[in-house]
């Protein structure tokens, strides 16, 4: 393992945290376009700290381990293969995501989920509030993809970690509770590409649906897509956000 690996390993560890930082001191601006306008629960936020401290550094450590045991090839680092590395992480992620993330809302798997759905209304702090198991199997589905995959095509390591790089930001602004994309997003063509802050927002407010990571193709494709997620997204890009959990948009 080198050593621009390894320096890559600590930062993946602990970068997250600047990133949430970060969004939590933008959305407590004035004038910040919120999805819902409802009172925090008390305790909240330390809980997540406390959560985040533990689960934060598995993706990198699960990421150093299967490189160093041998069961993750590392390709020559070009950029062509970090590239389609990346690609390759990203499409899989989607899929991955959205069909753990429905297996952990059935009965028997729910105990995995249950610490990331304690908050109802989501901030930046709850984008790295997770059971450890939770982020074990999220991680290991990723790396260990790409680990069988690297015994027959070059797979990049620095690929892996720009992804996760990727994940821990835009992460961090799906849990935002805030909307920086235009009123009626969702019917631009980059709204049919890619989810903004309101789509998961939503997620946790109801519980059910809108299973969907980076992306709402998946929910849209299987039917799990709320209804009103478009006019949800509309109403807090335009100011008016949500103010009761359960509430639904009507249309506009
Ligand atoms: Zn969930
Ligand atoms: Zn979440």
């Amino acid at each position: 393992m080198t050593v621009g690996y390894i320096v890559t390993l600590i930062l993946l560890a602990i970068i997250n945290f600047p990133f949430v930082i970060a969004v939590d001191w933008y959305v407590r601006r004035p004038n910040t376009k919120f999805v819902y306008k409802v009172e925090p629960e008390p305790g909240q936020v330390s809980r997540e700290k406390r959560s985040a401290v533990i689960t934060t550094p598995v993706h990198a450590l699960l990421l150093g381990g299967f490189f160093l045991s041998g069961w993750l090839v590392p390709a020559p680092e070009t950029l062509p293969t970090i590239a389609s590395t990346f690609l390759i992480v990203f499409f899989w992620t989607e899929i991955w995501h959205y069909v753990s993330h429905i297996a952990m809302h059935t009965k028997p798997l729910h105990f995995i989920h249950r610490e990331h759905h304690k908050s109802m209304l989501t901030n930046p702090w709850t984008s790295v509030s997770f059971s450890f198991l939770e982020k074990f199997i999220f991680s290991a589905g990723i790396i260990g993809f790409v680990a069988i995959l690297s015994h027959w095509m070059p797979i990049s390591f620095y690929g892996i970690a720009a992804y996760y790089v990727l994940y821990f930001y835009t992460n961090t602004l799906g849990h935002a509770n805030f909307e920086f994309r235009k009123p009626h997003y969702y019917e631009s063509w980059l709204g049919k590409l890619f989810n903004s802050p309101s789509f998961h927002a939503m997620h946790h407010a109801r519980y059910t649906k809108n299973y969907g990571l980076l992306t709402p193709w998946l929910d849209i494709l299987f039917g799990t897509a709320w209804e009103d997620f478009s006019q949800v997204q509309t109403r807090a890009a335009e100011s008016k956000p949500l103010t009761r959990l359960r509430e639904k948009a009507t249309p506009i």
